[in-house]
């Protein structure tokens, strides 16, 4: 997964992408960049790490023009080296144009061998480059004509920014998969994965750019123009950035993430009541369905693990003895709260279970009598071809062990997850959702070959 910001018109362009890649932080933690343009040259910043490491003063001043877009990356595709680090760039007879990418094409492999086999040399294993070069091969005097017929070859999701000399140019794909929005600071405009980074830089929320639309902006003006087909495209929003992957501050897909929370909590106490002593949260994760589930039940809600918010790297090589220390500095359970209780946890989701089951052993450990988990939604059974990293079906325990078989492993007294009915009945538009995690049904053709790393052994 990937975070994503544009900036046009605007004399803070690159200062003004950096604080909303701040705010993007949590959407890829691996790398980030900024690309920015000056009326003759692109600029480019971009370095592996967190956003307040990957940049400092002299790069940020290094980034000159009002046109900038930004990238924080989370590998989805190609390994986590420094050439594939985003925004990506190419210049094409004399003419420069940058691409940054959320999402994961699915007609990646076919073509990458289409453009291989007509000359294109890649830099990168990443699918965001086939963009660039798709682009370049058609280059056309009329701009819609030629995004149109670019990113209409594109299959499964997408949600795009591109730096074309002066225009700042940004896409989705007709399913909407991922989330891109707009917005305004004073009269420039801005796009952005999530609501969230426009609220830090104090930017008006305008709309969610929508699915299948591309926007052209330049000199305080927008355009917009559609993929053929959009209007018809039963939409397919990623159902886990409700769940989990946005922040709740922010609004996506016409729902604010909190709120939404707070409902799948409602409805999984619904669903699972336990008569508890109290109901908790795994930090952050699980705070905010924690709090509609007490709600619900009219259960006290504790904090009985703090989180430190303060760990970067580890320079102590872990003995057996310190063997889960990075996992505890991050999380500390609070045995005073937890002795002798019986309680109820509650978790946003669960993919391979080895978290859980060290969180739960930490519980145990400070002296809690009785552990009851819930989940805010279903079992994930299936991998996500669309974005998130959701490892091969063999490594989602939900896919090979029943819900017992789980609870045994993760060592709970009790286990249940959410409905697949029950979550879309708390979604505003129900209807509009991708759910393949949980059962399978793809509504995009997923691809033949799907290792992350396809393009490397290419
Ligand atoms: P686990 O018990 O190991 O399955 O970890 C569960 C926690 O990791 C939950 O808070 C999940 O939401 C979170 N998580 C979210 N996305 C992923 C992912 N792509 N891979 C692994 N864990 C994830």
């Amino acid at each position: 997964m990937c975070g994503i910001i544009g900036v046009s018109d605007h004399k803070e362009a690159a200062n003004i992408a950096f604080l909303g890649l701040y705010a993007l932080q949590h959407r890829g933690e691996e790398a980030a960049g900024i690309a920015s343009y000056d009326g003759k040259n692109i600029h480019l910043t971009k370095s592996a790490g967190l956003v307040a490491d990957a940049f400092d003063e002299d790069s940020l001043k290094s980034l000159k023009g009002k046109t900038a877009i930004g990238h924080t990356r989370y590998s989805t595709t190609g390994s986590s080296n420094s050439k594939n680090i985003q925004p990506f760039l190419v210049t094409h007879r004399n003419r420069p144009m940058a691409v940054a990418h959320n999402g994961n094409l699915t007609n990646t492999e076919e073509l990458y061998r289409e453009l291989e086999g007509e000359g294109s040399i890649f830099q990168t294993t990443m699918d965001s480059e086939i963009v660039v070069h798709l682009l370049a091969k058609a280059r056309n005097g009329n701009m819609k004509k030629w995004f149109i017929e670019v990113l209409s070859q594109l299959k499964g999701a997408f949600s795009l920014v591109f730096l074309v000399e002066d225009v700042l140019v940004g896409a989705r794909d007709p399913q909407g998969f991922r989330p891109l929005c707009l917005g305004k600071i004073d009269q420039s405009y801005i796009l952005a994965s999530e609501s969230c980074a426009l609220d830090l830089i104090h930017a008006e929320f305008i709309r969610e750019i929508d699915p299948g639309e591309i926007v052209f902006i330049k000199n305080n003006k927008i355009e917009s123009a559609y993929l053929p087909g959009w209007k018809k495209a039963k939409k397919a929003h990623c159902i886990f950035e409700n769940i989990y992957f946005a922040r709740p501050d922010s609004n996506i897909f016409n729902e604010n993430i909190y709120q939404v929370r707070k409902r799948l909590g409602r409805q999984l106490a619904k669903e699972h009541p336990v008569k508890a002593d109290f109901a908790m949260s795994i930090p952050d994760s699980g705070n905010y369905a924690a709090i509609g589930y007490a709600q619900e039940l009219d259960l006290p809600f504790e904090v009985g693990i703090i989180r430190n918010h303060y760990i970067g790297r580890t320079f102590i090589q872990p003995s057996q003895f310190l063997r889960d220390f990075r996992v505890r500095v991050k999380l500390n359970p609070i045995k005073n709260v937890l002795k002798g209780k019986k309680i109820v946890v509650i978790e946003d989701s669960i993919v391979r279970g080895t978290t859980s089951r060290g969180r739960i052993e930490d519980l145990k450990r400070a002296g809690a009598k009785e552990i009851h988990m819930r989940i805010s939604c279903p079992p994930i059974k299936f991998p996500c071809f669309y974005g998130i990293d959701f490892p091969s079906k063999k490594e989602l325990i939900a896919s090979s062990k029943s819900v017992r078989e789980t609870a045994r492993f993760i060592k709970v007294d009790s286990l249940a997850y959410l409905s697949l009915k029950g979550m879309l009945s708390v979604m505003k538009n129900s209807g509009n959702y991708c759910d393949a995690c949980f059962t399978g049904k793809y509504p995009v053709p997923i691809p033949t070959n799907t290792s992350k790393y396809l393009l490397e052994g290419a």
